[in-house]
Order: structure tokens, then C-alpha cells, then sequence
């Protein structure tokens, strides 16, 4: 098989693959990290793989909310709110508002 042929053959699968990185990239620049939007409101302590803070969400007495670096989501464990960080983000924009 000729390099032309090759090139013409695979062309499609090496288009994907640079469309998928591309997505990743663009995806890893814009999608916004939770431990670091979570920090500008609340103050997260580690304990294990998670970190954990007092809950903005409801009337927090203990550390209900637990952040996963890892999985970027967070739960409450209070009052079962949980979600990334947009659901963070719009529950805090409601918080602030009401
Ligand atoms: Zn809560």
C-alpha cells in the first residue's frame, strides 16, 4: 500500500481523533472547577479523597457537603443537594438572590 493510499484510508480516524482532542481541550478550558468555585464561598477542609465544608445550601450545623476533586461534583448530605458545577453555580446565584 502506497503512503497516498494509506493517508487516504485513514484520513477519517485521524480526523476524529483530532476533533475528540481538540473537543478535550476546549472542554478542560472552559468547564470550570468546583473546589475552585465552591473555595470563593465556603472554606473546604480535606478528609480523604474528598473535601469536605459547611453547606451554603441549608442550615449547616456540621460538614454536610462533600466535594469530589476527582468527579468534579459535590452532595450534600443534609439536604441531599448535589450536582457540578453548574448546578453549584445556579444554586448559589438563587441562594444570593432570594
Ligand atoms: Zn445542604
Amino acid at each position: 500500500m502506497s503512503l497516498t493510499r494509506f493517508c487516504i484510508r485513514y484520513r477519517t480516524y485521524f480526523l476524529i481523533i483530532l476533533a475528540e482532542l481538540t473537543t478535550a481541550i476546549y472542554m478542560s478550558a472552559t468547564s470550570s472547577d468546583l473546589v475552585k468555585l465552591a473555595t470563593v464561598y465556603i472554606s473546604l477542609k480535606e478528609s480523604r479523597r474528598t473535601l469536605r465544608g459547611r453547606c451554603p445550601f441549608h442550615r449547616d450545623a456540621g460538614e454536610s457537603l462533600m466535594i469530589s476533586p476527582e468527579k468534579n461534583i459535590f452532595k450534600c448530605f443534609g439536604c441531599g443537594k448535589e450536582g457540578g458545577p453548574a448546578e453549584f453555580k445556579l444554586a448559589m446565584e438563587q441562594l444570593i438572590k432570594s
